[in-house]
């Protein structure tokens, strides 16, 4: 690190008065997606000629995301919650069910299954990936399991060898959350093309943005016929299976998913340079944590040199966070930590999801009027899960062991080094905040 970034980190830190470590907020170092006079035109295109809900656009984008993702089948969604939903259909997740999910994580992972009137089993994440952990999955299965839902947490490849094994030797499918991880690899495959079928979202404020969006891809061709026969009437005509043919012109599940073909034309474009565009988020966000190693209390959350070597990735680094390690910062809360880093002038928030098993919604709520909460109707047994069942989940948001980190879009040397800086004071500092 060069010699003004150490006295950077030597000064008194900014919530104590001292100076800011980063004196001004570049809005161009983090605005995303990157929008051009192609994605515009594209739009544009659709909205003169009043495409909206055709499906020719939005066929053209499947082929080339299928192309890009290398699998055969590719449906475009009105959302991410969408495409799970139909992922889970497509899986055959029906009434009385369970799926195998993370509580870390957004609730769309999840809670699209109660529209197919079957429940979410939630396992522990790995402290290291925070992504669901393959020791804690096996002993959730029984006769009801119908998938398993890996998500890839922050652009973090979840560990799918181990999880495909167990899925496989149970006769259970593997339904891929992406939504955090376009473009991301695990060993040297892509993610979403690894389970039997991925699902993801493409909304805004995700890696891959495009508006409100979802895709689901597989190479499954049954997969994808019941995921069009749930919600793409429009498209039951070329269903070839005979059964679910029969009912070709009407939606089985009564749902209309197709994405609106503005988001599909501005999709085509973005595709074209997002393998160039996270190739330079890779670079930031790789070189913004190089220089944070050996800094105490914080540790990168990226795959180890090993893993990266084997070919793992972190995609566009949807939402980065860091692991906060308190014990090594004198018992520091997080929140004073973040608290100090934004006065810095740095970028910092919580990080993490809120955890799931916990909440009203899966322990009291009666969605469906059963006369009882909807996670036992469903599932015809207890599946209630209390507070201390998943200690790693719990543990990263309410003992405050994660913390956001800045999400750059371009690689620029010296502004990475000031955000670094920033979290460097504060952590070689912070005997200063703790009686605070
Ligand atoms: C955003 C997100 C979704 C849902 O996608 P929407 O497009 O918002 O419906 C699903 N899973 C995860 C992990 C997400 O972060």
């Amino acid at each position: 690190m060069s010699v003004t970034t150490q006295t950077l980190e030597s000064e008194q830190l900014a919530i104590l008065g001292g100076p800011k470590t980063v004196p001004q907020f570049i809005p161009d170092l983090f605005h995303w997606p990157i929008v051009t006079a192609e994605d515009e035109a594209a739009v544009l295109d659709v909205m003169r000629t009043a495409r909206f809900s055709g499906t020719d656009i939005t066929r053209q984008f499947e082929k080339e995301w299928s192309e890009y993702q290398g699998v055969k089948f590719s449906l475009g969604h009105c959302n991410g919650t969408a495409a799970l939903l139909a992922a889970m259909y497509g899986c055959g997740v029906v009434r009385g069910d369970e799926i195998i999910v993370p509580s870390m994580t957004y609730w769309a992972s999840a809670l699209p299954c109660y529209a197919l009137g079957a429940t979410p089993v939630f396992c522990d994440i790995d402290p290291v990936s925070l992504c669901m952990d393959p020791r804690d999955i096996e002993h959730r299965i029984t006769s009801r399991t119908k998938a398993i839902v890996p998500v890839h947490y922050c652009g973090y490849p979840a560990d799918m060898d181990p999880i495909m094994a167990i899925a496989r030797k149970h006769g259970v499918k593997v339904i891929e959350d992406v939504s955090h991880a376009h473009g991301t690899y695990y060993k040297g495959r892509l993610c979403g093309s690894i389970g039997d079928v991925g699902a993801m979202s493409m909304m805004g404020g995700k890696s891959f943005a495009i508006g409100e969006a979802g895709m689901l891809s597989t190479n499954d061709q049954l997969i994808y016929e019941r995921a069009i026969a749930l919600g793409h009437y429009e498209r039951t005509g070329e269903i070839k299976d005979p059964h679910l043919a029969k009912f070709a012109g009407l939606p089985l599940g009564g749902y209309k998913l197709r994405m609106v073909q503005t988001a599909s034309a501005m999709g085509r474009v973005q595709l074209k340079y997002y393998p160039a565009r996270i190739k330079e988020i890779q670079a930031a966000m790789n070189r913004f944590w190089d220089l944070l190693e050996g800094v105490p209390g914080l540790r990168a959350h990226r795959p180890d040199k090993e893993a990266a070597k084997q070919g793992s990735t972190m995609g566009g680094w949807y939402n980065p966070l860091g692991h906060y390690i308190p014990e090594e910062l004198g018992g520091l809360p997080v929140a004073k930590f973040i608290e100090a880093v934004v006065a810095e002038g740095g970028l910092s928030g919580r990080g993490c999801n809120t955890i799931l098993h916990t909440h009203p919604v899966l322990n009291q709520a009666d969605v469906y009027g059963d006369g009882k909460p909807t996670r036992i109707a469903f599932a015809q047994r207890d599946v209630r899960q209390s507070l201390g069942s998943l200690p790693v989940s719990e543990a990263l948001l309410l003992g405050g062991r994660c913390l956001g980190i800045p999400w750059f879009k371009h690689d620029r040397k010296d502004a990475i080094e000031r955000y670094a800086a920033a979290f460097k004071k504060v952590a070689l500092q912070a005997d200063k905040l703790v009686n605070r």
